[in-house]
């Protein structure tokens, strides 16, 4: 075993990892980067089919991105957002706002101080608060949601958080709290507070959809009701009923990533959120995996939404390419979580942002104490915050642009053989992010037990051919870096093809 295996074995604990399984054989240590490839210590190299966990944009050791680092590394690395304003957080807070609003709003609105009055100026996103990683994003956007409600509604009030079967929004207890996987989160029940859960459109196992399965996305074959919005608005409407109407709707945008990659059908965003907006509930949106392009490039746009919802306004797509996920639909969120790609994956950083009304809310005399008393040491930290401008200015180009949607349909084509094989049940596709779910018998969808592995099994096989990913129980994750060839493409699903035929024909 090599020198750092063991060093590894005898001091490092990885996260959401049996560690006695892992300590029964080599761990793969890796040493070098390059475009979607990686390298491990003894030199095999590993095509990097998750994107180092749903973090890395446009691929290792992007120059761009590299140039930016090293150009900041020369001037300060880090410098306290406690007291003090720094470059590359500024720029990168107004880019931001520039990117997850629609261009036509009046640039003179974002540099007043007073609430705008019209719902969508409302709605702008204006205010940029800088975190360190997915979960603290929404540790930040659930204080802010809670304190602004008790500010808005009185500060008696309690209020409570709608968010979907299935969540996952993060690890520090806040976000634990909004999320809905017994597997992760039943342990800690002591220590969180209640939040409510409604049903997520999970279409392929949806007891409300009455289709036979067929070899194809089951979005695209159910045959249902929309029970799952009638749901949502049972909720919404149950809750108003007990006197104390959610204060939030919290939700991932178009997938649902930890819960199994769970795609939502068409017009379904749209629809709850329109629903949690009537009742009065602000909007907090994780695109903490679905942004910065994820979930597929403005073209697509259009056909997200249903007739009725096509004269919603394009200028969010048209102006920034919908490289956040609710703007596929043109939902504009009161609170939008980024993290995972914000720095192409290179650096830990994350950004809440939200509306003027919310800031405004804790504006006051300073022996009032309005204050948002949150904040970390790295908050706004200058080569995160440089790497994030080179970011979303590749992201920004026409070319990349192309590439990404040239990237996709490649990613999409590739992905059809898979059908082909008896222990696929569903193929859930959502831009440059798929989940591949594994079944016993495609024909009565038969879920493979846990104990099983095979998930796990599949993607050491697929390691062991050289392509790198991370199942979520028994659904496999492609999510290729923005790089990666169509050769690349083709390796990445051929290796699965071959590791389900391996791994789960021989059982
Ligand atoms: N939200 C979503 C949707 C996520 O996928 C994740 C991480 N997988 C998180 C929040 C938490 O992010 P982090 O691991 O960076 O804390």
């Amino acid at each position: 075993m090599h020198k750092l295996a063991h060093l590894d074995h005898a001091h490092v604990w990885h996260p959401f990892t049996q560690m006695r399984d892992w300590l029964k054989r080599e761990p793969i240590v890796i040493t070098f980067g390059k475009g979607a490839l990686l390298r491990d210590v003894h030199g095999k190299e590993y095509l990097d089919a998750n994107s180092s966990i749903w973090t890395n944009l446009h691929g290792h050791q992007h120059p761009k991105i590299n140039a930016a680092i090293a150009r900041q590394l020369k001037k300060v690395s880090h410098s306290s957002a406690l007291g003090f304003a720094n470059e590359p957080a500024s720029l990168l807070a107004a880019e931001l706002v520039k990117t997850a609003n629609p261009s036509s709003r009046r640039r003179e609105e974002a540099e007043t101080s007073v609430p705008p009055k019209s719902a969508s100026s409302r709605r702008r996103l204006q205010k940029v608060f800088f975190s360190d990683d997915g979960s603290t994003a929404l540790e930040v956007a659930l204080k802010l949601a809670y304190e602004y409600t008790r500010r808005t509604r009185g500060s008696k009030s309690q209020p409570q958080f709608l968010s979907l079967d299935g969540a996952y929004h993060g690890d520090t207890v806040g976000a634990v709290s909004l999320g809905h996987i017994d597997l992760f989160h039943k342990a800690y029940g002591g220590m969180l507070f209640k939040t409510d859960k409604v049903m997520s459109p999970y279409c392929y196992r949806c007891p409300f959809n009455k289709a036979k399965p067929e070899r194809a996305d089951a979005r695209e074959y159910r045959k249902c009701n929309w029970e799952c919005i009638g749901k949502v608005e049972q909720n919404f409407s149950t809750q108003k009923k007990r006197g104390n109407p959610y204060a939030a709707f919290v939700f991932e945008p178009l997938m649902q990533g930890a819960a199994g990659m769970i795609p939502q059908p068409n017009g379904w965003l749209k629809q709850v959120t329109d629903i949690a907006r009537e009742h009065g509930a602000l909007l907090i949106a994780d695109e903490v995996m679905t942004g910065f392009g994820r979930t597929g490039v403005a073209a697509n746009v259009s056909s997200r939404l249903t007739p009725s919802q096509k004269h919603l306004p394009r200028s969010y797509e048209r102006s920034h390419g919908g490289l956040f996920a609710c703007h596929h639909e043109r939902v504009q969120p009161d609170f939008l979580c980024l993290a995972k790609g914000l720095t192409g994956g290179y650096l830990p950083m994350a950004a809440t942002l939200t509306t003027q009304s919310v800031f405004a809310a804790f504006l006051g005399e300073y022996h009032e104490f309005k204050t948002f008393f949150h904040g970390h040491s790295f908050t706004g930290n200058q080569l995160g915050a440089r790497a994030a401008l080179a970011n979303l200015d590749l992201l920004q180009n026409q070319q990349s642009r192309a590439a990404r949607a040239k990237l996709e349909r490649t990613f999409a084509a590739e992905l059809d053989a898979l059908w082909a094989l008896p222990y696929v049940g569903d193929i859930r596709r959502v831009g440059l992010i798929a989940g591949v779910e594994l079944v016993r018998d495609w024909r009565t969808r038969r879920p493979f037990d846990l104990r099983e592995h095979a998930g796990n099994r599949v993607c050491e096989a697929m390691a062991r051919r050289g392509v790198l990913t991370r199942p979520i129980g028994n659904v496999i994750v492609l999510m290729p870096p923005y790089c990666t060839t169509p050769a690349q493409v083709r390796r990445m699903v051929s290796a699965l093809h071959a590791a389900v035929t391996e791994v789960l024909c021989a059982d």
